[in-house]
């Protein structure tokens, strides 16, 4: 079951199960880490991370979904993985 899953699901009961708010809290099962396995911890990664979990506890599942959506469509910087929104590439500091 993806997160785009769970949401669905969210979306008919109203709110999200023990389960999903289990899998939200732990790094590796949130949002993030299931798209975004090779991305390196950022503070912009950490953020979006830490938002989704957020929405996920207090059963926001329209917050929920628009972070999910976020996730994989944003892109980091390679090399420091700073967020460089919907354009693929290096962000300003790393460019030069
Ligand atoms: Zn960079």
């Amino acid at each position: 079951m993806t997160w785009k899953d769970r949401i669905e699901a969210a979306k008919d009961n109203g709110s999200f199960s023990d389960e999903d708010k289990a899998l939200a809290r732990s790094w590796e099962t949130c949002a993030v880490g299931e798209n975004l396995p090779a991305v390196k911890v950022s503070s912009d990664v950490k953020r979006l991370g830490e938002d989704f979990n957020g929405a996920v506890q207090q059963d926001d599942v329209r917050q929920a979904e628009h972070i999910c959506d976020r996730i994989v469509q944003e892109h980091f910087c390679p090399q420091c993985s700073q967020s460089v929104g919907s354009t693929p590439g290096f962000c300003a500091g790393c460019a030069g």
